[in-house]
């Protein structure tokens, strides 16, 4: 696997006349190695040049996490003593164009730029972006399992298995966390839990207000799987009978997120999903309270390429793997989202996620 991904990556530099691609913290590494580098102070670099060997250049200390693949890479494993950037370089030779993996820490950046004066600098994921974003049979498996798994928090969710009223948003945070965990994550990214007026903020932080009876609350959670592969869902609950503005308003979304899925098929531009949704969001008459874009690609990085955003006309092939998450904020009022995670493949989009979509209520 890491040998075809590594032949491909390849490839691409070759078409994008990439002299080396350097690659440190972030999803790149462990996609092309298996490798997740610690975010220290202490460099860890891949050194891809366009022929020749590949070099993992490690801490010492980090060395014994490496797993080995002589086949595909080399470790150099660098001392305490020893200048790691002067190492980076020298493997690199004499680049014209450089590839930087741009999670990178820009202190190594600058360092490396100061060594390699001649070179020009790219992002990364020029090279790997596109590659990343088209998953292959087992990658689309360990998200339909990362899905499966958020799924069944968000069904103990909806069955009022959570309680709601009386908590605090962070408590309930908590609570969810714990339980993506207990589902078979290994890690909680994130744990949205917006109560009432707070749900117009759609990166709520959730905080101390104590969620009451008569309210929306909106969760949206995911985390990362063992494998390395992260889920993200959005539903919305109602602690009671929801008012007739909050189901119109919630019918509208729903709506506009199911078209949105629909006209997710292999060959539609990304910008297209995103237009269908806002049209209907915009006919509902809340234009302008959905304010960000439809969705973002995921696999190893929670938001990778592709973008579901006005502007990407790239056309959507089988594996590609993003959100789709319309929403709508009334600001000091309320709000409400829906979020899947689809799969384009030719058979159409596979939504990963199959809890319902409605406003469940719970007490
Ligand atoms: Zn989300
Ligand atoms: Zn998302």
């Amino acid at each position: 696997m890491y040998a075809e991904r590594l032949q491909r990556t390849r490839r691409r530099m070759a078409e994008l006349e990439v002299d080396v691609l350097l690659l440190s913290v972030g999803a790149d590494l462990p996609w092309l190695t298996g490798y997740r580098a610690m975010p220290l102070e202490r460099l860890t670099m891949l050194v891809v040049p366009a022929e020749g060997d590949v070099t993992l250049v490690v801490p010492r200390l980090e060395a014994p996490r490496v797993v080995e693949h002589p086949d595909l890479f080399a470790v150099q494993a660098w001392e305490e003593t020893d200048d790691p950037i002067a190492l980076v370089a020298a493997l690199a030779g004499a680049p014209r164009l450089v590839a930087m993996g741009e999670r990178t820490w820009a202190g190594f950046l600058i360092e490396l730029q100061a060594l390699l004066p001649e070179a020009r600098w790219q992002p990364g994921a020029l090279v790997t972006g596109p590659l990343r974003a088209v998953k292959d049979a087992a990658e689309v498996a360990a998200l339909r399992a990362a899905s499966a798994a958020a799924d069944r928090v968000a069904a103990q969710l909806q069955a009022g298995d959570v309680p709601l009223v009386g908590r605090s948003e962070s408590e309930v945070s908590a609570d969810l966390g714990r339980r993506l965990l207990a589902e078979g994550h290994a890690g909680v990214n994130f744990a949205i839990v917006a109560a009432g007026a707070n749900a117009a903020s759609p990166h709520h932080d959730a905080g101390p207000r104590v969620i009451e009876a008569g309210e929306i609350v909106l969760c949206d959670f995911g985390g990362t799987m063992p494998d390395g592969y992260c889920s993200d869902i959005t539903r919305c609950l109602h602690t009671g009978e929801p008012p007739s503005e909050v189901r119109h308003l919630y019918r509208v979304l729903q709506e506009a997120q199911a078209a949105a899925v629909e006209t997710a098929v292999v060959g539609t531009p990304c910008e297209d999903v995103d237009a269908v949704a806002r049209r209907i969001i915009t006919e509902g008459g809340y234009g302008a309270h959905f304010v960000h874009r439809t969705g973002h690609g995921i696999g190893l990085d929670e938001h990778e390429d592709p973008y579901l955003v006005g502007g990407n006309c790239e056309a959507l092939v089988p594996g590609h793997a993003f959100s789709v998450e319309p929403g709508i904020y009334l600001e000091g009022r309320f709000g409400a989202r829906i979020e899947d995670i689809v799969v384009a493949t030719d058979a159409g989009p596979e939504p990963l996620n199959r809890v319902p979509h409605g406003l469940a209520v719970v007490e």
